[in-house]
């Protein structure tokens, strides 16, 4: 006697975002992935293989600029690693990550731009000092 089992096809959810680390390499470095919808010119964070907005999939994977704002942040407090700075940046085109951040290039504080670091497969932002070439706006 036996008890036979069909497999029944259960419908799944279509992943639109792979999952790939954010870093990528790009001609001009290290930079974290983003998916620029061609249809929409909507730009997310990470490898897409569908639109987050309007589930088109004519899709190219993009560089994401080394600086934006840092939206809001929290340090937490893990066992023996210390404190661990974690917060999310705001990139030009309406794009957020959830980050690692780190204080030693400057204060953290809502609002101010910070600056993508990159250590092997290590990534994390920092506050970026204002530099002669940000400053140059009127040209
Ligand atoms: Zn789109």
């Amino acid at each position: 006697m036996s008890t036979v089992t069909e497999a029944v096809a259960v419908p799944q959810p279509v992943a639109d975002l792979e999952s790939d680390g954010l870093l990528g390499v790009f001609p001009e470095g290290p930079r974290l992935v983003g998916t620029q919808c061609r249809a929409c010119s909507r730009t997310m964070i990470g490898t897409r293989i569908v639109c987050s907005d309007c589930v088109g999939t004519d899709v190219t994977r993009v560089p994401l600029p080394t600086t934006g704002l840092l939206y809001t942040y929290t340090r937490l407090h893990v066992g023996a690693e210390g404190v661990r700075a974690l917060g999310y940046v705001d990139f030009e085109g309406d794009v957020r990550t959830l980050t690692d951040l780190r204080e030693d290039t400057g204060p953290l504080e809502p609002g101010i731009r910070v600056r993508l670091h990159v250590e092997g497969d290590d990534w994390w932002f920092a506050a970026a000092p204002a530099t002669t070439e940000e400053k140059e706006t009127d040209s």
